[in-house]
C-alpha cells in the first residue's frame, strides 16, 4: 500500500483505531462491523481539504449537496442488518463516493451499489479501485427502483431518506431478507432508521435512532 492509503498524522491507523474505540463506547458491539470499519481508510473518501476530519464522528460534505455518512450511523445500520446472520447478497442505494460500500464489501461477497449522480459514482469507482475491492458492482441508476436485474437481495441498505418505503425495494427483498432505510418526511420533521424484515407472515417493521439524511431523489443526473 502507498502512504496516501496508509495515512499519517490525523489520517493514520492510530486515529482510525480511536474512531473504533469511540464506536464501542457508543454501543457498537459486533466485532465483524468494527473490524470492517477499522480496515477501511475513511480519509481517502473525503476531499483532501477535509482529510484531517475524516475520523471525526460526523457527516462531511461530498459536493453535489451530498454528504459522506457519519461513522456511527454507518456502523449502527450495518450492525442491525447483520445481527444473528450474514449480509448475503446486498444492495446499497446511494453509494455517494463509496465509503459505506467499502465497509459493506468487507462483510459480503456480493455487493451491488447504485448512485444517481454520475460524477459521484465516478469517484466511488476510483476510491474503491484504490482499495482493490473486486466484489463491488457499481451502477448509475435510480435506486428507488431497486436493481431488478440482480434481485432478490438478502440485504438492502438505503443511504438517503425516503418519505415512504419504495415498493420496488420491498419486492426485491428475499424471504428472511432485511432492509434498513432512513424514513421520514424531512430533515426538519425528523427521520428515523427503519428496519424491515420479510418473514413468513409478511413484513415486520422496527424503528430505531433519529437520524438526518439527504433525501432520496427520483431519476438520474
Ligand atoms: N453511502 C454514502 C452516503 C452518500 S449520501 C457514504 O458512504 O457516505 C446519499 C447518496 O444517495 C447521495 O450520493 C445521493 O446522490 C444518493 N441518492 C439519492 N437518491 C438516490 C436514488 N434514488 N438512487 C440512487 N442514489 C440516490
Amino acid at each position: 500500500m502507498n502512504s496516501a492509503l496508509h495515512g499519517i498524522g490525523m489520517t493514520s491507523q492510530r486515529t482510525r483505531t480511536r474512531m473504533i474505540e469511540r464506536l464501542r463506547e457508543q454501543g457498537i458491539a459486533d466485532e465483524r462491523v468494527l473490524a470492517a470499519m477499522a480496515a477501511v481508510p475513511r480519509h481517502i473518501f473525503v476531499e483532501e481539504a477535509l482529510a484531517s476530519r475524516a475520523y471525526e464522528d460526523t457527516a462531511l460534505p461530498l459536493g453535489f449537496q451530498q454528504t459522506i455518512s457519519q461513522p456511527y450511523v454507518v456502523a449502527r445500520m450495518i450492525e442491525l442488518l447483520i445481527k444473528g446472520r450474514e449480509l448475503g447478497k446486498t444492495l446499497e442505494v446511494g453509494a455517494g463516493c463509496g465509503y459505506q460500500a467499502a465497509v459493506l464489501a468487507m462483510l459480503t461477497k456480493e455487493l451491488y451499489a447504485v448512485e444517481r449522480i454520475d460524477a459521484l459514482l465516478a469517484r466511488a469507482r476510483k476510491n474503491l479501485a484504490q482499495l482493490r475491492l473486486g466484489n463491488v458492482r457499481l451502477k448509475h441508476a435510480d435506486g428507488s427502483l431497486g436493481l431488478p436485474a440482480a434481485a432478490p437481495f438478502d440485504t438492502i441498505i438505503v443511504a438517503a431518506a425516503a418519505t415512504s418505503v419504495p415498493p420496488a425495494l420491498v419486492e426485491q427483498l428475499s424471504p428472511g431478507g432485511r432492509m434498513m432505510l432512513p424514513l421520514g418526511a424531512s430533515a426538519i420533521d425528523g427521520q428515523a432508521l427503519c428496519l424491515l424484515q420479510r418473514n413468513d407472515s409478511g413484513i415486520v417493521e422496527t424503528r430505531y435512532d433519529a437520524v438526518r439524511f439527504v433525501p432520496l431523489v427520483a431519476g438520474v443526473e
